[in-house]
Order: C-alpha cells, then structure tokens, then sequence
C-alpha cells in the first residue's frame, strides 16, 4: 500500500472524490442470522487494470518547484476508475474489490502504466488541417518532394488548389537549394501551389498561387513580414512571416464544416497514438474554435483541448487586437473538462533561420550588426498583457530570441502590479535562450515555460547561433533546478509529438543533425522521472489543470497509458523504439496497438 492513497479496509477514506458510492453501507443479514450489520461496500469501477508497474507522478507543481521530483512507483499495482475517474489506486489485491459484474478488466502483467500525456505547446487544429495535405517532414531529397508534387499535379483537377507541408532544406541530402516559384511553374503551371516550410514561418508559393493572393512584384512589404524576389526584381515565390504568409491562407477556400471535423479527428487519433490525451492548441482564429465545439458536440473530440485565443497582426493593428481582447467576453477557463479556453497567445519574436527572432546580448552570428526585433514593441506588448491580466486572461507569449524573452518578462511584471500574475500563470513558449538573470523574476512571478527538445535536437539551427548560445539551447534540467516548472511539448506539426522522443532529447540533449550534445554540462538535462514529470504534471500546470490530470490519484481523471516495456528504468535509446501499447481517456480505451 502506498502512503497517501492507501484504500482503507472501508473503503471509504480513500475516496474522497468518490461521491456517494463511497460511504459504508448497512445491509441486512449475512450467513442467516437476520440483523443488521456494518458491512463493507465498493462501488463497482467502469474499468479496473490490474498488475501493472505505476508511475504515478503523484507529486504537486509545488513539490517541483521546491526540487523534489520523487514519488510513488507501485510494482504490481491496481488501479480503477468509474464515471470518468480514478476512484482507486493500490495494488493489485487493493483494487480487486471494485471489480463487479459490468467492469471491464484490463489484466496489464508485465506493463508499465504512466498518466496519459499532456502536451502544452502545439498546434493540433493545424496539424489536422496539415494532414488532409502532402507531408514532407523528415523527407531529405528535394528531388523526393519534386516527384510527389509532380504525382500530386497528375491527379489533381486544373485550378484546384494543392498544399505540402514540413519540407526543410536543411535536411536535403541531394542539394540544399530551396525550390522557388519558376522551378514549382515548371511542376505545377495550372494549379495554385504553395509549400509551407517545417518551422511554419516560410511558404513557397508559385505563380498561380501568387495570382490568387495578388501579390505582383511591387507589392509593398508588409509590415513584420517578406515577399521574396529573384536579383532580377521579380517574384521567387518566398513568403516570410505570418504578416506575408496569412494573407496566402486567407486566399485558398476554406473548409466545408466536413473537413473541419475530420481535422480535428484526425490530429485525436494522431496524438493518442502517442498516449496524449489533452492539449494547449495554440494560435487559433474564431473559425477553428467553433469547428472545436462542434466536435465535442458531435462526441469526435478524443482528446483534451485547451484553446489560445491568438492576438496577432494578421488580424490587425495592435489596436484592433487591443479591442479584440477587450470585446471577447470570456476568459481563461470557460468550457468543460473536453473544452475550454486556455491562455492568450502572442507571437512576440519570429524564428532564427529566417532572422526574425529578437536578440540583444548578442548580434547574429551570420549578420554582423543585425538583432532583429520584436513584432510588438514594449509599450504594445506591456499594454496587451496588462489588458488581458486585468480581465483575468492567462498570457503565453512564443519568444526566441533573448531580447523578446525580456520584453516578455517586463510585460509580465508590469501586469503583476495589477494582479498576481501566479495565479493567471502566464509563461513563455520556447525560451530558446535562457539567460540566469531572467530566473529569480520567472520564479518569484511562477512564470513556466513550454520548452520542446524534439524540435531544438531536429531543427539544425546550430551553426546560425554563436556556441556559448547553442549550449543554452532550452536547458530543461536547469528549469527543474531553478525553480521554474518546465512543461514538454512539441510545436507539432513542427516536429512529430512523441512525448517519448521529446523525453529522450531532453534526457540526452543531443542534436540529431551534429550528434553533438547541445549542453556544456549534466546541469541542463533532465532525468527520466524528471522527463516524465515534464510531459505530464508540469505540463498540466500550463492548463490549470495539475490539481485534476498528470498523475495517477484517486479524483483525477482517468487518463492512462500502457507500454509493453519499462523505458524508464531501461536504456535510454528505449525510449527511441517504444511504443504506446493502450491509451485510456476518462476510463474508456481510446487508441490499441
Ligand atoms: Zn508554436
């Protein structure tokens, strides 16, 4: 039995969130003797799993951010659910009572079973919509992507519109040349083309996709955005930051309600797949919020969805977006335990490759002179922040570089003198550069941050940083160390969503494209249990939801995973070939391998 959540010989105790079924009962005579007794009764569990190795995590953000990072791990365990929830967690032997006529038994010898896995920084509506497109992520021929646009045009009707997604030339084998607008003509003459690149920051787009959005060579540029152009002055088909690319999406027709729905379908089944069962999506318009609660209407959300209401210059001017804050009359938290809305998002720097993140201890390493700069200034975003504190808005603010990160930091103190920011928890998603002398601010006003190892080892960025900056990459293990709660995610559809990869890369912190580590010393990763922490309780924390998911605890919901093999006292490299074996949300099997 294990301290703390111990089931009592009445079964009632431990059960605190049980409701009615868990009182002692009278009831009348046992072996004839025809007075009543006081008897033991056990509510029969929806779901009882029986026999596996329990990470629990059952740990507090607190306990974390206070340095602990222990908790109970029960061999042979038991643990069952009803209505949604854990109403027992023991052994075996402890949860066997719960087991009725209508139980469903789930006999998981010689598995692992951990909390179903939280994802706080991604894009699921997106990634959905991605996947009715072509794929090219992780592909490493430009050729490879030539001939799948080829086929694709082969089989597609005149004027119809054709999208790819996640190429990275970076990762060419055979030449590493993007392809601009008079090679994507040449493929596509007749159809609009356009091919978002893995970071999501670039579009290639050729000319009947340009003639749609209306974009000539003189177009002027827009403002916190590129339209690209050949030295000969003409158009090459490259789009550069949202303020160039939105205006792209915004020409292609939209999705039948249909479509909408199968997204969202088919992003649930994606991250099941990989034992998620809730989410932060961020970045979404009205459009996508409404097609959310349509499909909880409709019962084909399998997933947890935490939406961020997006505040961004494609939907217009800093003040518009002042007033849109202002005018949207609900805030962090509205919705249920399927939906509901999480955090503001701003998107206050852009990303290295394309210069657009904001620096200020250091110049680009390949532009001498050059920082870049943030897309909102220091009053805009102290005023948008404050705004959003005042109305009782949580704020998550996407910084790269270093000087956004502090500008970020100051709007955050700045709201905290209206009301307390550790109570909304605003954070920060990526902290690409973590500087020492943010800490003591992050921890005093409980600023977390959304890191994502999968993407920082895959990305190939190292040779645009300065080396003292690589080994800062997103350090992990000096969050945990410092006090500030560090949540796992993945910016998917940016790289694949595997917890279990992104565990690995923060274990390991290697760089997939040098194989070197990103790290001067051990302070900067993490441990297994500590990886696990991140993907689960710590990252619950980013939805306000720690108190209710991200550990196995009597009350929680009943969101689990089992795996055929313990990757977490194993080898590390297990953690490259594990796979989830079963994914459970709210007591009910939603993924089988
Ligand atoms: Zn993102």
């Amino acid at each position: 039995m294990i301290h703390g959540f111990t089931i009592t010989p009445t079964g009632a105790a431990a059960l605190p969130h049980a409701g009615k079924g868990a009182l002692p009962l009278f009831r009348d005579s046992i072996e004839g003797k025809g007075e009543p007794v006081m008897s033991t009764w056990y509510p029969e569990a929806d779901l009882v799993i029986q026999h596996p190795k329990i990470y629990t995590v059952a740990i507090t953000c607190d306990e974390v951010k206070e340095g602990k990072t222990d908790f109970p791990i029960i061999e042979d365990g038991g643990v069952a659910a009803k209505d949604g929830k854990v109403i027992a967690v023991g052994t075996a032997t402890d949860v066997q009572q719960f087991i009725g006529e209508h139980t469903e038994v789930i006999d998981a010898s010689g598995k692992i079973l951990t909390p179903g896995f939280v994802e706080c920084h991604m894009h699921c509506k997106w990634t959905g919509e991605q996947m009715l497109n072509l794929d090219f992520n992780g592909v490493t021929s430009r050729q490879a992507i030539l001939d799948a646009l080829k086929e694709k045009v082969a089989s597609t009707p005149a004027g119809e519109w054709i999208e790819g997604d996640g190429w990275n030339e970076l990762i060419w084998e055979d030449s590493q040349e993007v392809i601009t607008r008079r090679e994507l003509d040449e493929v596509a003459p007749d159809n609009p083309l356009i091919l978002l690149h893995m970071s999501a920051h670039t579009v290639a787009a050729n000319s009947r996709a340009l003639e749609e959005v209306g974009y000539t060579k003189d177009t002027p540029q827009p403002e916190g955005g590129e339209i690209g152009h050949y030295d000969d002055g003409e158009l090459d088909g490259m789009l550069y930051e949202n303020a160039a690319l939105m205006p792209m999406f915004a020409a292609k027709p939209p999705l039948t309600e249909e479509q909408h729905l199968q997204s969202l379908e088919l992003i649930g089944q994606r991250l099941n797949s990989f034992g998620i069962t809730s989410a932060i999506d961020a970045n979404l318009n009205y459009k996508q919020m409404r097609a959310y609660n349509e499909a909880r209407k409709q019962n084909r959300l399998t997933y947890r969805a935490n939406l961020m209401f997006y505040l961004d210059p494609q939907f217009g001017s800093f003040e518009d977006n002042l007033r849109r804050l202002e005018e949207m009359d609900c805030v962090t938290g509205f919705g249920d335990e399927m939906l509901k809305l999480n955090g503001c998002k701003v998107t206050l720097d852009g990303i290295t490759a394309a210069f657009t993140a904001a620096m200020s201890r250091r110049e680009y390493r390949q532009r001498p002179g050059f920082y870049g700069d943030t897309i909102y200034t220091q009053e805009e975003i102290d005023a948008l922040v404050c705004k959003a504190t005042e109305l009782g808005w949580q704020f998550g603010i996407h910084t790269i570089g270093d000087a956004s990160e502090d500008r970020a930091l100051h709007a955050f103190q700045e709201a905290n003198k209206i009301r307390p920011v550790k109570e909304l928890r605003h954070y920060l998603i990526h902290y690409q550069l973590p500087y020492e002398d943010q800490w003591p601010i992050m921890k005093e006003l409980g600023v977390g941050v959304c890191l994502q190892p999968t993407l920082v080892s895959q990305m190939g960025e190292e040779p645009l940083f300065w080396p003292e900056q690589v080994e800062r990459f997103q350090s992990p293990g000096l969050m945990f160390s410092n006090g500030i709660i560090a949540g796992g995610s993945s910016d998917c559809p940016v790289v694949t969503p595997d917890p279990l990869l992104g565990m690995y890369y923060a274990i390991t912190r290697v760089d997939e494209t040098t194989g070197k580590t990103l790290s001067k010393g051990d302070e900067s990763k993490v441990t297994p249990i500590q990886a696990l922490i991140m993907w689960t309780k710590n990252a619950a924390f980013f939805s306000h939801d720690d108190d209710k998911m991200g550990s196995v605890e009597v009350g929680n919901f009943a969101d689990m995973c089992l795996f055929d093999n313990d990757f977490i006292a194993g080898n590390v490299e297990d953690y490259r070939t594990t796979k989830v074996a079963t994914t459970i949300l709210g007591g009910e099997v939603v993924y089988e391998r």
